[in-house]
């Protein structure tokens, strides 16, 4: 026996509608009640970035600068001994053009992107972070760089007290 198949096509639900309360609309406000710890060495460092310093960690053991900061060296599994300043300029160890923002939507300006190896840090040992003033045509993969910094007032120890990394002048 078969069953005969009635179909009900719908149709787009316009903001008119909506306001006429032809459909159920909820409105919920989420408040998030939690925090979050940094632990022991990404707070002293986003501390240190209020002023305008980065801070690494030594591990005596293996001679590894480590940024960002971790309390304890995975190569040698034991903690690792002293804090270090290092640079605020670096070489730009990979990069990418985006042209699409965080929504998905297509961006007429794109967003720079690179993790830059700072100067004074292991090999490799680098942070992620925007580039700017700088053509995108022009970045290259080991470029020099340095960070531009927000003024001290604006400054929040979050890693965005740095703006962006521009390329090095000759
Ligand atoms: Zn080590």
């Amino acid at each position: 026996m078969s069953q005969k198949i009635t179909s009900y096509p719908g149709h787009e639900i316009t903001p008119d509608e909506v306001k006429q309360g032809k459909y159920l609309d909820v409105q919920y406000k989420f408040v998030p009640r939690y925090s979050w710890a940094a632990g022991v060495a990404i707070s002293r460092f986003l501390d240190e970035l209020k002023g305008g310093r980065i801070v690494a960690r030594k591990c005596n053991n293996c001679e590894r600068i480590l940024v960002p900061p971790r309390m304890y060296c995975e190569q040698c599994y034991r903690p690792t001994d002293e804090w270090v300043q290092i640079k605020d300029t670096g070489t730009v160890n990979t990069f990418s053009i985006s042209h699409v923002g965080t929504d998905a939507r297509r961006l007429k300006t794109p967003i720079l992107v690179a993790v830059v190896d700072l100067d004074g840090a292991s090999l490799g040992m680098g942070i992620l972070h925007n580039l700017g003033e700088v053509e995108p045509s022009r970045i290259s993969i080991g470029m020099k760089v340095q960070a531009v910094w927000k003024n001290p007032d604006e400054r929040q120890g979050a890693i965005t007290d740095i703006r962006y990394f521009k390329p090095v002048e000759a």
